[in-house]
């Protein structure tokens, strides 16, 4: 392995003229870490190609979860190489979870790659792109542990309304499915005042709605001292001028405590949305993932969300197939989410993940899993269905978005979130409508995946998060603290005081409002 690339404070290799294009695979750490190295490029002198058949520069940002993750980067990799070939000066770099897995396996399989780079080495992108140009050879670097927080790096914001902020990376939990604290590290969390600063930096260019972004959300400030942090954190969202939506993602239920249900409860901005992933309804399977809580624990931390937030919506995520799930403990997972009623929930097929404790034992038959997870999907299709049902004639409030409705140009519809979470498509009609505009809509039909508004809006809010969408603007610039290592204890202030990011399973459907299908 090369040594570490030194990432000096706001200074990167200056490459004028060349164009790069990103492609992200896997959770939304990853989509956030792909803000980073595109924040990165630019800040170094590359620029977005419009074409991305052609760019100088191919980045892959991917991930080590998903089924196949590893046949999918050669196969891609290897439609990539008559391009090297055909222009010897293009580059390829591989980053994210399988790169941080995989290393040096990366360029032995695909010698046409000139970059490899890990998980924690996300700023070292660019000076590896110039110094395997200089050395004209491969650059695989790869660190065993984060030095500088990613949320220090320069960003490009997709978004001119919605940013995720992250809080903490890697995770100190060791479920027997996941993959993710080997390829992430343990769990290494942010100071609680650069997470505000970056907030109300977002704010501050008029984004609406922040998603606060961590493997364990509830874990936030074990590092530091300070189990309390996370509702404190809420609390202090709470506070930031301009910012109408937080959310977050992911609790982890062992780990989730009455503080934050009241911050949630109490602080008008944050969302009545929760994603408590159950991954099965079984005991004796939870305690075989390692999983720490049992489902009567998950079920008394429903109840009491919805004591306090009547109206929140709750999905999960579960896998089917674990091994050694009999029909009882499968039977027990329907029961759960029978009881639990989920807005929606993302299933999955387990599939055995190459280096976890899961992937030694035996595995059921494929036929058994295919059955249950088809009955499980069934349940709760019917249950998201009843609940969306139960919306007709309410109204939202809807967060205009774009590239959540695949028919919109179809339907002349447009679509967005509601502050729930649910996807709502509804008509605009006659009015000029921007993604990043807030509108309220009275719901005339709810559907097992999506609510459907289709009278006019009966209020439109112009945002200056629509104005920086229609303007192609997005927040941008370095966030907090370039360069200083972010983590760790916290300083002298601070003003305050998941697990699903890239949970392990495969074979995935999303069932009810939380997928953009229609
Ligand atoms: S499933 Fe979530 S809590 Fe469990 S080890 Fe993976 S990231 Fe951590």
């Amino acid at each position: 392995m090369a040594g570490a690339a030194a990432v000096v404070e706001g200074v990167y290799p200056r490459t004028v003229g060349r164009s790069y294009t990103l492609r992200t695979y896997g959770c939304q750490m990853n989509v956030h870490d792909s803000e980073r190295m595109a924040g990165l490029l630019e800040a170094a002198g590359y620029a977005r190609s419009d074409d991305p058949a052609t760019a100088d520069v191919v980045v892959l940002n991917t991930c080590a979860v998903r089924e196949n993750a590893d046949n999918k980067l050669y196969g891609n990799l290897g439609h990539l190489r008559p391009r090297k070939v055909a222009n010897p000066g293009m580059q390829i770099a591989v980053g994210g979870c399988l790169a941080q897995k995989d290393r040096e396996t990366i360029v032995r399989r695909a010698p046409w790659v000139d970059v490899v780079f890990g998980t924690h080495n996300v700023g070292a992108l660019p000076v590896l792109l110039e110094r395997a140009r200089h050395n004209a050879a491969a650059q695989v670097e790869i660190l065993e542990a984060l030095e500088v927080f990613p949320s220090t790096l320069p960003a490009r914001r997709e978004s001119a309304y919605a940013g995720w902020v992250s809080i903490s990376v890697g995770c100190n939990n060791t479920c027997t499915f996941c993959i993710v604290p080997s390829l992430r590290g343990t769990e290494r969390d942010r100071r609680p005042g650069d997470v505000l600063a970056e907030v109300e930096a977002l704010a501050a260019e008029g984004v609406l709605e922040v998603t606060l972004l961590g493997q364990n959300v509830n874990s936030y400030g074990v590092e530091f001292g300070d189990r309390g942090a996370f509702a404190k954190l809420l609390r202090a969202c709470g506070d930031v001028p301009g910012l109408e939506r937080v959310r977050f993602t992911s609790p982890h239920p062992r780990d989730f405590t009455s503080d934050v249900i009241a911050a949630m409860a109490q602080t008008p901005n944050v969302c009545p949305q929760l994603h408590m992933p159950l991954q099965s309804g079984s005991d004796r399977v939870l305690k075989a993932m390692r999983r720490s809580y049992r489902s009567a624990r998950f079920l008394a931390i429903l109840d009491e969300v919805r004591a306090s937030i009547p109206d929140a919506a709750i999905s999960t995520d579960i896998i089917v197939g674990f091994p050694g799930e009999t029909d009882d403990d499968f039977a027990a997972t329907l029961d759960v989410v029978a009881e639990a009623r989920f807005a929606s929930a993302f299933t999955f097929q387990y599939s055995p993940r190459p280096g976890t404790p899961a992937a030694a034992a035996d595995q059921l038959p494929k036929a058994v899993v295919q059955e249950r997870y088809e009955r499980l999907v069934a349940l709760q299709e019917e249950i998201s269905w009843q609940q969306n049902r139960a919306q007709e004639g309410h109204t939202v409030e809807v967060l205009v978005a774009t590239g959540e409705g695949r028919k919109d140009a179809a339907t002349r519809r447009m679509s967005g979130r509601a502050r729930d979470g649910r996807l709502v498509h509804f008509t605009p009609g006659e009015r000029t409508v921007r993604p990043g505009d807030v509108v309220t809509v009275a719901v005339t039909y709810g559907a097992p995946h999506h609510l459907v508004a289709d009278g006019p809006p009966l209020t439109h809010r112009r945002t200056r998060a629509g104005d920086a969408h229609a303007a192609g603007t997005r927040p941008g610039g370095p966030s907090t603290g370039l360069g200083l290592p972010g983590f760790g204890a916290p300083g002298p202030e601070p003003a305050v005081a998941g697990c699903a990011v890239g949970s392990g399973a495969v074979g995935s459907g999303a069932v009810g409002s939380g997928e953009g299908a229609r």
